[in-house]
């Protein structure tokens, strides 16, 4: 029997069911994404991409504490459409102001603009102005242990429509998961970060290296590992003191960060020892890596806290690279230690590759 017009469910009486299942389907698979990366810079970049994607906008920003100690949230680099200049860069929420006590009263929340006002005359407060200036439409606190630690920011839609109200549920559950995603990330990073030269820890390194030599072998891939150490340190931390030694092992660490590639992991493995692992590369593409990084190290100079005076450091370092006969880790850095070797003997400030022959 043919059913009446009235008991038929419509495709129009469906079509907010069906949208809010895909919505539901969207977060597990968000959840999925957020939770499988502890790398922050990654988690970022997916927090903004999600957004972008999921509410047809081109801009999509975030707010942070820059570090784990700041009193206040900063915009991140990563930030995509938004016109945003160095001032903005420069400009600091206070994490104790009333513009973010706003964001903490009751639980997760999607503020329009509109709406915010409504929370006060905001029209003399700095932030608001600011992201006024931006161009600003949705604001979305991010929340962990009941506190702010993130502002989202999204602009206006493509279609130049507003945001609509599962628009606004979707960003609350999405700034649910990646408020804590964050936290988590950020105390995986400082569990993992050498607090001093921002490189890697030994544990880290060592558990890196064992997965990526895992790869090696199922793949058939290359892998590249480099050892640094600075030249005659010693006797530089007795002429300039402790404080300048720290200062040089701060800029080297930071000249090897920056000529390392994007999945490098470069790591302190003790002292004034560092070490890269260079998955995909061969010994000599290791030994290019180790002259940029000497060369960038040579060509530099250190200024000393204490007197102003400027100073040069050398390093040498050793590379090897992985061979399908090497049983553990120990034994690539065993190389890699005698290449660093090898290159203190031969005069320092130089590059050694040093490789498996059977
Ligand atoms: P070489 O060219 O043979 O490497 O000579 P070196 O004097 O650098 O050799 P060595 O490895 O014996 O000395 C390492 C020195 O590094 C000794 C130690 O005081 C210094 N050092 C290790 N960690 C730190 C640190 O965190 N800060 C400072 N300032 N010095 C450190
Ligand atoms: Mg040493
Ligand atoms: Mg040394």
């Amino acid at each position: 029997m043919l059913k009446k017009p009235e008991d038929a469910l419509s495709f129009e009486m469906l079509e907010p069911y069906e949208k809010k299942i895909y919505d539901q389907k969207q977060l597990i698979e968000i959840s999925k994404a957020l939770s499988s990366t502890l790398d922050y810079e990654n988690l970022k970049d997916s927090i903004l991409n999600i957004c972008l994607a999921q509410q047809q906008t081109m801009n999509a920003g975030i707010f942070l504490a820059p570090d784990p100690d700041a009193n206040y949230l900063k915009i991140d680099k990563n930030c995509k459409g938004f016109d945003v200049d160095n001032k903005v860069y420069e400009s600091k929420i206070m994490i104790d102001s009333s513009f973010i006590q706003i964001f903490e009263e009751g639980k997760f929340r999607t503020f329009g603009m509109r709406t915010l006002e409504k929370f006060g005359n905001l029209n003399t407060d700095e932030n608001f102005r600011l992201f006024k200036s931006l161009g600003v439409e949705i604001v979305v606190p991010l929340n962990a242990k009941g506190k702010v630690n993130g502002l989202l920011i999204l602009g206006e839609k493509m279609t130049g429509s507003e945001y609509i109200e599962s628009d606004k549920e979707f960003l609350t559950n999405l700034a649910s998961l990646a408020g804590i995603a964050v936290e988590n990330t950020r105390l995986y990073e400082l569990a993992t970060v050498d607090m001093m030269t921002q490189l890697k820890v030994h544990h880290y390194f060592q558990t890196r290296l064992r997965e990526e030599m895992d790869k090696c072998r199922k793949k058939s891939t290359k892998l590249a590992l480099l050892f640094t150490d600075v030249d005659k340190f010693k006797v530089f931390n007795d002429t300039y003191g402790h404080q300048a030694g720290d200062v040089v092992l701060i800029e080297v660490a930071k000249k090897v960060m920056e000529c390392c590639r994007r999945n490098d992991i470069a790591a302190r493995y003790g002292g004034e020892e560092f070490c890269v692992v260079m998955p995909g590369a061969s010994a000599e593409e290791g030994y290019e890596m180790g002259e940029k990084i000497r060369k960038a190290i040579e060509s530099h100079s250190v200024i000393n806290p204490a007197s102003g005076q400027e100073l040069k450091v050398t390093i040498s370092v050793g590379v090897t690279e992985f061979h399908i006969l090497d049983k553990n880790n120990k034994e690539l850095i065993e190389r890699s230690d005698q290449a660093l070797y090898k290159a203190k003997h031969a005069g320092r400030n130089q590059t050694v590759v040093n490789t498996r022959t059977d």
